[in-house]
């Protein structure tokens, strides 16, 4: 295995074309989606070919999660809390008012996505981070099967470094 791993973005695949064909080890597979974690070398080859730029080399290894800074992540949670206030608030309009609802859903999405942006570009929640570890540890302890097996191959794949 090299020091690269190829991930496939199901929502941009346009199926059946380039990185079938340029994969020097079979590792890409459009029956599944998915792409062979085995078999994958992390040459690049797929990701250069994909027109719909759908792959993604991310590393093995994650780099390690810088230290985190306490004025930072006070001021991440103040503009967080905003967010969370706004939709509350969205909510409460959306159950009155269902002329606007399609606006109204859209900002409340915005306002999630931009949640999950701020929290993670703040490296508060990189996958390699020891408090991402333990909130998957959280839902394992308290999931059903299914999901203790996907959250352990989850944990077993991305080693804590910070
Ligand atoms: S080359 Fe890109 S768009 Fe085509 S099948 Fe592969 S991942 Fe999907
Ligand atoms: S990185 Fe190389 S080995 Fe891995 S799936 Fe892409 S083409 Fe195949």
């Amino acid at each position: 295995m090299g020091k690269n791993h190829a991930y496939r973005n199901l929502k941009l695949c346009s199926k059946d074309c380039l990185c079938l064909f340029v994969c020097p080890t079979g590792a890409t597979n459009n029956e599944t989606g998915q792409i062979d974690f085995e078999k994958c070398i992390g040459c690049g080859a797929c990701a250069a070919a994909c027109p719909a730029r759908a792959i993604t080399m991310l590393p093995n290894k994650m780099p390690p999660a810088q230290p985190k800074n306490l004025t930072v992540i006070s001021e991440l949670f103040k503009i967080v809390n905003n967010k969370i206030e706004a939709n509350r608030i969205l909510k409460k309009l959306l159950k009155e008012n269902k002329e606007d609802e399609r606006v109204l859903k859209t900002l409340i999405h915005s306002n999630k996505v931009m949640i999950e942006d701020l929290i993670r570009e703040a490296g508060y929640m990189l996958p390699q981070s020891k408090n991402t570890h333990e909130f998957l540890e959280k839902i394992k302890a308290n999931g059903d099967e299914t999901a203790k097996e996907i959250v352990q191959k989850l944990l077993d794949k991305i080693e804590i470094n910070e």
